[in-house]
């Protein structure tokens, strides 16, 4: 460009800046004394495709935290995406190996129990229970949680945890929580034996108001407006909804923002009733924030409700921050997800994907178990699976030598498939080491084996192909989209970390969920036993400081 031409297009737009030249401000020191209260909120399904669409949109909480230790690609590192592992990893500093909690649920072929299905938070061994109606319990956590850690070395620290779901609640909270709450779908409640404080009935009584009457549409900012576009699947569209709702409708006031203020509000009360924060030692809450995971599966994750929910998520986290600022509580807060998502392949398909599909009803436990039957002539359930993907176990009523022969055939229809990607045995998966090395590049072995305990996992494990969804042919008022796969659309979540005064640092290379136990053990000098842990401490000094020193 000639100097002409450069003064003409250049020099007027410099004539024109009236900002003063930015100066390099020195990084403040960290924050040296230990935070009062430790907040852990898990957004269930969002992804790191989510946090990084609409983060240029965030005014409220979600700004703040983007405005803090930024890991956009942080990582639920295993394979079994689901949403039970993934709480599990966040603050216990272990991969679903060692948490023992490889699935939602997972069948478990010894017990007495008909239908042989273990949930993961439950306690199968109270007789009376099934699948369906069970005790919440956290006995399949085989490690500590970061709570369960810090009353060990100092009983008076207060746990803590609410959320939206159980496993939510529980996987995080541990086995030594003061208070826990989910919510049953009526109002919120805890352990079997422990009844409804003052407190909880009152925010019971609200929550109960709030869903007696009908609820009108949200509005829908500019930036919302071009995902309002219906998407047929079956019979009906998902794409335009405003969350409006009629009085009592349970499961849409779930899909819902509505619902995440709930879990919030009864948080914020907490806090305030039980002076979190405000002692002597540091306190812990935990929080599962679990509308974005409904509004995920009932509608996916490009249609206008996940906008709408996007903006409320950030409004309501923001108003829960500002209250505990409010009350001069000195507080640092991790946020994550247990797992990411992606869209319905509807619409996927619409937009530039013509490969996303649904998978092949051939493929299902049942479809493949008749196969089975008829290939080797037995007229009993074989095979012990809920989805086509996933952990499968074959039946323990056969001799050894149908065992073997129903083990090689089920494979074989599986890797048969072009749906599928990969199937290991358990023998493949046991014999392999831990998984090291960069989280974004593990093999399917590696992934599969983060997944695997010997104790739980299945038989043989399927893995799907990228872009094929496990729901055969959603009916109206059922899920359309969902996660749990291998790939990393389902794996990558944001890890953002905040405390006022900290300076900010943006670290795009990838780290894992189990690493936020050993950053917040550093951050309040708690000793974790580096052999105990998959996790690593995340320095959240961006200078030459560094937080994990006390932890090496
Ligand atoms: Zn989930």
């Amino acid at each position: 460009m000639n100097i002409r031409l450069f003064a003409r297009l250049v020099l007027p737009l410099a004539l024109l800046g009236s900002n003063p030249p930015a100066v390099a401000q020195p990084v403040p020191d960290a924050p040296k004394a230990p935070p009062r209260l430790i907040v852990v909120i898990s957004v269930d399904q969002f992804s790191a495709d989510l946090f990084a669409e609409y983060r240029q949109h965030f005014t409220a909480g979600l700004k703040r935290l983007s405005e803090g230790a930024v890991f956009p690609s942080g990582y639920q590192s295993h394979a079994a995406t689901e949403t039970c592992p993934g709480h599990s990893t966040i603050l216990t500093g272990n991969r679903p190996a060692r948490t023992g909690i490889i699935a939602n649920s997972y069948f478990n072929l010894d017990t007495t129990r008909a239908d042989k299905q273990v949930y993961c938070a439950e306690d199968e061994s109270i007789p009376g229970t099934d699948r369906d109606h069970y005790i919440v319990s956290p006995v399949h956590l085989l490690v500590p949680t970061m709570g369960d850690r810090m009353k060990a070395a100092n009983p008076a620290a207060r746990v803590v945890s609410v959320a939206g779901k159980d496993r939510a609640a529980v996987m995080m909270g541990g086995h030594h929580i003061d208070q826990v709450w989910w919510w049953s779908g009526t109002g919120f409640v805890s352990f079997s034996g422990v009844a409804e404080t003052p407190l909880v009935a009152k925010v019971n009584a609200e929550a109960a108001a709030i869903l007696s009457v009908d609820r009108a549409t949200m509005s829908v900012p500019a930036y919302c407006m071009p995902h309002d576009r219906a998407i047929p699947v079956g019979g009906f569209t998902v794409g335009t909804g405003r969350f409006a709702r009629k009085a009592s409708d349970g499961r849409a006031f779930r899909a819902s923002p509505e619902f995440d203020a709930a879990v919030l509000t009864l948080a914020t009360r907490l806090v305030d009733d039980m002076k979190l924060g405000g002692s002597g030692q540091t306190d812990i809450i935990s929080i599962g924030l679990s509308a974005t995971d409904y509004i995920g599966h009932s509608y996916g994750t490009e249609g206008l409700e996940m906008c709408l929910q996007m903006g409320a998520l950030d409004r309501a986290i923001g108003l829960f921050l500002d209250h505990l600022d409010a009350q001069g509580i000195d507080y640092i807060v991790a946020l994550t997800a247990d797992h990411g998502g992606h869209d319905l392949p509807e619409r996927n398909r619409d937009h530039a994907f013509p490969a996303a599909q649904r998978v092949d009803a051939a493929l299902t436990p049942k479809a493949v178990d008749a196969v089975l039957r008829a290939q080797l002539k037995i007229d009993r359930r074989l095979i012990y699976a809920d989805s086509a993907f996933g952990d499968f176990y074959i039946t323990k009523d056969i001799t050894k030598k149908q065992r073997a022969k129903a083990l090689k055939q089920a494979m074989t229809i599986y890797r048969a498939s072009p749906q599928v990607s990969a199937v290991f045995t358990r023998d493949e998966l046991a014999a392999q080491p831990a998984p090291s090395g960069s989280v974004d590049s593990w093999s399917l072995a590696q992934k599969a084996r983060a997944s695997f305990n010997p104790e739980r996992s299945g038989d043989f494990i399927v893995l799907g192909q990228p872009w094929v969804t496990p729901i055969i042919d959603p009916k109206a008022g059922a899920y359309v989209a969902t996660h749990g796969s291998p790939w990393n659309y389902d794996r990558r979540v944001p890890i953002l970390f905040w405390r006022k005064g900290m300076a900010p640092f943006e670290q795009p290379l990838a780290v894992e969920t189990v690493d936020i136990l050993p950053t917040l053990a550093a951050q309040i000098g708690l000793g974790v036993p580096r052999e105990e842990v998959d996790g690593r401490c995340l320095d959240l000094d961006a200078g030459s400081g560094d937080s994990c020193a006390g932890a090496r």
